[in-house]
């Protein structure tokens, strides 16, 4: 049977519609409307789905199209919370689902209700066009990803791990076009950063504010916040990363090969810089080819008259996959020097998945078909997903867009929405990667 994607586009645009309706600002949360329509489509279509809530709202739902078993499933994973908004400065109703000049707007119409309308959209084809599937498919639309995951992706993985284990799993992020050397490719994220959260802290002599001293507490963090921000962490090139360089440099032909050869002789900034990258990629690439460490919040003093014995600052770390936190911050405590002491206040680690493997090589003959002369880039993310908490899944993050509009600058901000016409493409290409993979 043809698909009539001109009548997709109606029913997935519905759908993300009738979940931008429901309020599920985290906190509170009450993923559970979102998950229970999900259920009823999913129920009326005949798929057997379940609501699994880790705590009382906080509902998962996880449905299931049976396959052969002639491999493990592939799930197609998103969150259904988002984050907060204020009304005041959006053009349309944050929680509406209006569509208005060829856009779908609501708080999550981006982050990520949009590839959670798609992924239903193709458990509903998979189901109606009766494709034979050689390996199970699974959809999980996870509660709380954007306040810790703690009853979404996390408890899951840890209660119910039978409903959504998988060999490989697509979730948000990615699916990018990018232009290099004047070819299109799809990003497709691989891996992303891991943290390690720090607190830098300095103490001194307290005294009265009317009579200056020197070596105080203040001066001390001042002095090592100047080195942390001179500080320039070793590059390192992990393998995902180096696959995305050798990409690149392939797409500019032998002497882009030549290039990219060169720099992963002897990475370091000044050679990053000189690939043929727009500045949001090279912004994006320096953060993905070292540790970081930024400063965040500042504490410290208490009235204006006193000096303060003890003032510190919190340090959002990050670190490549592979890399260990306290590593990291014994790295950084070198880097302030010893007046000032470093301390690890959570870590965790980054996660990568091989770009090299069948499911990858899937991705890319999808976009061929759906987007024809493109190709993959594989990145990997500064941020985190929910993906660091499925650690026995090969998670791919992609959610692709024709038009290239600025999806990251939308995710979290006012005015939140998404192009019907990616809408659809997304749901295109992602039925087209699911049913060329999964397909008996
Ligand atoms: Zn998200």
């Amino acid at each position: 049977m043809v698909i009539d994607w001109e009548q997709v586009r109606d029913e997935v645009t519905g759908h993300l519609q009738a979940l931008l309706r429901i309020n599920t600002v985290n906190p509170p949360g009450n993923e559970t409307a979102a998950a229970a329509y999900l259920a009823s489509v999913a129920r009326e279509a005949g798929i057997a789905g379940e609501i699994v809530e880790g705590a009382p709202g906080r509902g998962n739902f996880v449905a299931r199209l049976a396959g052969g078993g002639a491999g493990r499933p592939v799930a197609l994973l998103g969150h259904t919370d988002v984050v907060g908004v204020e009304p005041e400065h959006w053009t349309h109703d944050p929680f509406g689902g209006t569509v208005a000049d060829g856009y779908v707007w609501g708080r999550g119409a981006v982050d990520m209700k949009n590839q959670v309308a798609a992924n239903l959209m193709v458990l509903l084809l998979l189901k109606r066009e009766g494709v034979a599937l050689g390996r199970d498919v699974i959809l999980a639309a996870f509660a709380d990803e954007e306040a810790g995951s703690r009853w979404g992706a996390g408890w899951l993985w840890e209660h119910r791990r039978d409903l959504i284990d998988a060999e490989y799993g697509l979730n948000e992020f990615g699916g990018q076009p990018v232009e290099v050397a004047g070819r299109r490719f799809y990003t497709v994220q691989v891996g992303e950063k891991g943290a390690a959260r720090m607190r830098i802290t300095a103490r001194g002599e307290p005294g009265h504010a009317s009579v200056p001293r020197r070596d105080t507490a203040m001066e001390r963090l001042g002095r090592a916040l100047v080195r942390l921000h001179e500080f320039a962490p070793p590059t390192i090139i992990v393998p995902q990363v180096a696959r995305m360089l050798r990409t690149i440099g392939a797409a500019g032909g032998p002497e882009g090969v030549a290039t990219v050869k060169r720099l992963l002789a002897a990475p370091g900034e000044a050679s990053l810089a000189a690939l043929p990258l727009d500045e949001q990629m090279r912004a994006m690439l320096l953060a993905t080819t070292r540790n970081t460490a930024v400063p965040t919040i500042v504490r410290g003093g208490h009235r204006i008259n006193v000096i303060p014995s003890e003032v510190s600052v919190d340090v959002d770390g990050r670190i490549l996959p592979g890399e260990d936190p306290a590593d990291w911050a014994r790295q950084v405590q070198a880097a302030v020097g010893g007046e000032v002491e470093v301390e690890l206040l959570d870590g965790a680690p980054g996660v990568a998945a091989d770009p090299d493997s069948p499911f990858f090589d899937a991705i890319a003959a999808a976009m061929d078909d759906e987007a024809p002369g493109s190709a993959l880039l594989p990145y990997v993310v500064s941020g985190g997903t929910d993906a660091r908490l499925l650690p026995g899944i090969k998670v791919y993050g992609f959610m692709p867009s024709r038009s290239g509009e600025d999806i990251a600058g939308r995710m979290h901000a006012h005015d939140e929405r998404v192009r019907v016409d990616d809408l659809l493409f997304a749901t295109r290409c992602l039925y087209g990667v699911v049913a060329r993979f999964c397909a008996a």
